[in-house]
């Protein structure tokens, strides 16, 4: 890791950093830190208080070394020593943004990564004057890490989940360590679950502190299983395609999935390119432009229950037969 070297007089404060105007000085941070500290130092919104600098022990949340607190720094390879540093974080976050997760989810995961969210202890080191007891427990501090995992009323939950359980080396770490400690011990579906179940937590949070609501842990399971099942459902576009004679005779009918959550009109032209591939495989020539348009789109229902693709040659799936006879395009 490399370490900024002392350009800045000792005396220097926070203050020093910043412009008249009470935005950071990027310039002079980034000719006085490494590139690593500069990014760190500008991703915070500067303190608009005039408070006192204050050395900080940045592994606890009271912002005091201990003992404890200093076991995680030293032993923070997590059993992955290769891991450790600027370049870690990057892969890391490589890794991270191309997870199957909705971007709301991804972009909260950041944030709380960054100690962005507002817990409580987060809310004081911006520089607000406030308790930085939970106020869900009322026992512990609340960083982000207790805001999201260790809360005692999460117990239900610590335990369903048993990938962290017994680590203790884990309990003072910044929360996006933790983070990405479990992303090594997990399976990444398991993992992306995980980052629901955060989301979800935090929503819990929220709404017992600004809504007086306590939502039951017991229940945060069997919605974020839901929430994933959705959003896969939603990932899929369904295509249908259907042909018929002159007659309006079904000549062949085709659905697939694809993984993916296409624009309509998107799909509709994937659907028309499958459709005319159909056609020449089959040898039909003399195309008609559409005009079977809702037996195409039950056909492209149909398969976001299943898995393949699915074909049928002189015919269609019950399910679009009503739609086929009523749909028999006459003007043919
Ligand atoms: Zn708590």
């Amino acid at each position: 890791m490399t370490v900024s070297p002392k350009v800045l007089d000792e005396n220097s404060t926070i203050n020093y950093l910043k412009l008249a105007s009470g935005e950071w000085n990027e310039s002079l941070i980034r000719d006085s830190f490494v590139a690593e500290e500069a990014d760190a130092i500008i991703s915070l919104p500067p303190s608009s208080s005039n408070s006192k600098d204050r050395l900080m022990w940045h592994y606890h949340s009271s912002g005091v070394y201990s003992m404890r607190s200093g076991y995680w720094p030293s032993s923070s390879s997590f059993g992955n020593p290769s891991c450790a540093g600027l370049s870690c974080s990057e892969s890391w976050w490589k890794f991270f943004w191309h997870l199957d997760l909705p971007p709301k989810i991804k972009l909260f995961m950041w944030k709380a990564c960054h100690n962005w969210i507002p817990a409580r202890c987060n809310l004081m080191a911006h520089g607000m004057d406030l308790e930085v007891t939970c106020l869900i427990c009322g026992k512990s501090a609340e960083p982000s890490l207790h805001a999201l995992w260790h809360c005692s009323s999460l117990k239900v939950l610590q335990n369903a989940c048993v990938f962290a359980a017994g680590d203790s080396s884990l309990d003072c770490a910044p929360f996006g360590e933790f983070v990405r400690s479990c992303s090594f011990k997990m399976k990444v579906t398991d993992f992306e679950r995980l980052c629901v179940i955060w989301w979800r937590v935090w929503h819990r949070s929220n709404m017992a502190v600004h809504n007086n609501i306590l939502l039951p842990v017991s229940d945060i399971c069997a919605w974020v299983d839901n929430f994933c099942s959705d959003f896969q459902d939603a990932n899929v576009s369904g295509l249908g395609v259907v042909a018929r004679d002159s007659s309006g005779q079904v000549l062949i009918s085709l659905c697939r999935n694809v993984k993916a959550n296409y624009q309509p009109q998107i799909a509709e032209a994937l659907a028309i390119i499958e459709g005319l591939r159909l056609a020449i495989d089959r040898g039909f020539s003399n195309f008609v432009p559409r005009l079977s348009n809702k037996v195409a789109h039950g056909l492209a229902k149909l398969d976001l229950i299943n898995d393949d693709v699915s074909v049928w040659v002189d015919d269609c799936p019950l399910y679009v037969e009503d739609l086929i006879v009523g749909e028999v395009p006459l003007s043919l």
